[in-house]
């Protein structure tokens, strides 16, 4: 590590944890209304999830056009995609562009992670430490550490023993890594995994895919952006947002404006003939993306709705992949469609056809151990050059649980959130005042077009700062019994859909000992947007501005 400046006993109005693009935008708008501010983030750069995550074939699932800032418009319309979904490197390029366009990187101290962050009630500041010894207060803090920026490793004995080399999706190395001519092995099949693997089987000798539970994934159907079609969005891209935002298809934006889409959105499965379901599912399916189950309103819902869409998917891998016993390993049936973040994909079914890659259905042939040279297998051993671990995340609250948050008396935040995150509307906790989280658990976040979500908390933490300004109020924050009430709905919202049913990171069941809670709020973009811009305009309902 270099040789870094540290802040010491430094004062700001607010400090900011992290520099992806939750942490970038809300700096520029503390700046915006003459705040001073402080990001402190543990990478050497801006970027958060597109910094971490280099793996093969990384790139967004929500089209680039939309996974975009939206709060300047010069920027939008000089920013020039090149796909209609972008690369990792290119959506790094553009986070590192903001960062200087906006000249965001001298109030940023990266390699630094925080480790501690006090509440000091005397002085009603917030105490904050990192690792490299920084020491800091302010009066507000923010967290904007993000959902899935912890990695998860898998608990399988010997891991530590393979002498090949190993590499993590979420932490790949910086410098190319070339798999040709090699034996690679991939543990996971979730959206990383099904980004990564058509990439390295095109370079890797031979891949193989060791798969606990498959996966539903539509095809990306991407393209390279077509200029004449951008500089028509581009003229309505004050519009587009705006369905972004209030439309119905979480933040992903409206494909009837957006793409020419035709289909009609209907209720329910049931109001629509077995045909028109059909073509509208394959019309779907032929534009590509994660808005497929959106084509009728109870997909999510209505577990009979649902299976239509998964069955449909299982005859799409059916027709692709050859091998029937492989097709039928890939076919999802533990978990509706959808109650995992749906995966989007370029070519991942058709890479199953390649001489070259081979599927391990690990409920059939589980894994032993990882051995020195591979993975010893019920049946067999796999010897390999590199293990590539696609594993995911310790999501939503990992993160945070990793800071010694204290608030009001000392109380610590992962003894609060011993049973499962509380908070109120995704945004505070009770006991914690003038401490906000951006896309916490309690709002839409990961269900949705994150970029969306990300602009939407960020909105309102900057007018509930400027509200407690106005009024004079010197802490904002929220009853317990709030808490109560909107853990209580999001717990009422996520039973009357099907994501429950997921057994995903959603809920933490990936992560040993972590509480089974449902952590994202379940209604959609458009509905929590609506909800916030009411509280907002109900001067802002359920927050308390308190004069010290
Ligand atoms: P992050 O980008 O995760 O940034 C958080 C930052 O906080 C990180 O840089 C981290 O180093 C830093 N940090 C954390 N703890 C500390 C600490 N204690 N001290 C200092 N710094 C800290 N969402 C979509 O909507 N569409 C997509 O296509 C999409 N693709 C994704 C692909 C991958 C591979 C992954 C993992 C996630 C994807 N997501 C996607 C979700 C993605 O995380 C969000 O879209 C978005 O980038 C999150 O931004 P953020 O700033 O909130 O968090
Ligand atoms: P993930 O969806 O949690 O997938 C992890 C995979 O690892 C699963 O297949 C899991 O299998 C497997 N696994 C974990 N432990 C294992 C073990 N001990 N043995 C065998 N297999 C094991 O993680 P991810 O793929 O990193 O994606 C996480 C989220 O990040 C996504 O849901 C999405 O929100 C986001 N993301 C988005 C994109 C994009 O398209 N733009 C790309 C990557 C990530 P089980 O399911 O059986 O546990």
């Amino acid at each position: 590590m270099s040789e870094i400046e540290t802040d010491q006993n430094a004062s700001f109005d607010a400090i900011i944890v992290g520099a992806g693009f939750a942490g970038m935008h809300m700096l520029h708008q503390l700046r915006q209304m003459g705040l001073t501010a402080r990001i402190y983030e543990t990478a050497d750069n801006v970027g958060g999830t597109w910094y971490w995550n280099r793996y093969p074939g990384a790139r967004c699932d929500a089209e680039s056009v939309a996974y975009s800032y939206s709060w300047d418009e010069d920027l939008e319309q000089e920013w020039e995609w090149t796909e209609r979904y972008s690369t990792q490197p290119e959506i790094l390029r553009y986070a590192i562009h903001v960062s200087e366009r906006f000249d965001l990187r001298k109030d940023i101290r990266f390699e630094r992670r925080v480790t501690a962050i006090h509440y000091n009630e005397g002085a009603n500041r917030w105490d904050v430490a990192t690792d490299q010894g920084d020491s800091a207060s302010a009066h507000y803090v923010i967290m904007a550490t993000g959902c899935l920026s912890v990695p998860a490793l898998p608990d399988i004995a010997g891991l530590d023993d393979y002498k090949g080399n190993r590499y993590q999706a979420s932490q790949w190395p910086h410098e190319e890594v070339d798999f040709t001519g090699q034996h690679v092995g991939v543990i996971g099949t979730g959206s990383s995994a099904i980004q990564a693997i058509p990439v390295m089987a095109r370079q890797a000798a031979q891949l193989t895919v060791f798969q606990r539970t498959p996966n539903f994934s539509v095809p990306a159907q991407n393209r390279p952006l077509d200029d004449d079609w951008v500089a028509g969005f581009k003229k309505n891209y004050r519009g587009h947002r705006h369905n972004q935002k209030y439309g119905l298809n979480s933040g992903f934006g409206d494909l009837k404006v957006e793409l020419g889409e035709t289909v009609p959105l209907a209720d329910a499965a049931n109001d629509i003939s077995e045909e028109e379901l059909l073509a509208g599912m394959e019309a779907r399916w032929q534009q590509g993306g994660a808005t497929f189950l959106s084509l009728v309103m109870d997909s999510m819902i209505d577990d009979d709705s649902n299976a239509l869409f998964a069955n449909f998917i299982h005859n799409k891998i059916r027709e692709t992949v050859k091998d029937p016993e492989t097709a039928e390993a890939l076919c999802p049936t533990t978990h509706p469609v959808g109650s995992r973040r749906i995966c989007v994909d370029i070519d991942y079914f058709e890479t199953y056809n390649r001489d070259n890659v081979s599927l391990v259905n690990l409920l059939k042939n589980p894994i032993e151990r990882i051995t020195e040279t591979g993975i010893q297998l019920a049946d067999g051993h796999v010897e390999l050059d590199s293990l590539v671990l696609a594993t995911g995340f310790d999501a939503m609250t990992g993160a945070l649980a990793r800071i010694d948050i204290q608030g009001e008396g000392g109380e610590k935040l992962l003894d609060k959130w011993e049973a499962g995150p509380r908070t109120y509307m995704g945004l505070m906790m009770s006991g914690f005042p003038n401490l906000f989280t951006i896309t916490g658990p309690g709002s839409p976040s990961v269900l949705s077009n994150m970029m969306v979500s990300i602009e939407m908390h960020v909105e309102f933490i900057s007018k509930c700062i400027a509200n407690a300004a106005d009024k004079g109020a010197d802490k904002v924050q929220v009853t317990k019994s709030n808490e109560d009430w909107w853990v209580n709905h999001v717990n009422e919202v996520a039973n009357a859909t099907l994501y429950r049913k997921g057994g995903s990171w959603y809920l933490g069941a990936n992560i040993k000992g972590k509480p089974r809670v449902f952590m994202p709020y379940a209604s959609g973009v458009g509905p929590y947007r609506e909800l916030c811009e009411k509280v907002m305009d109900q001067d802002f309902r359920g927050f308390e501005f308190v004069a010290a």
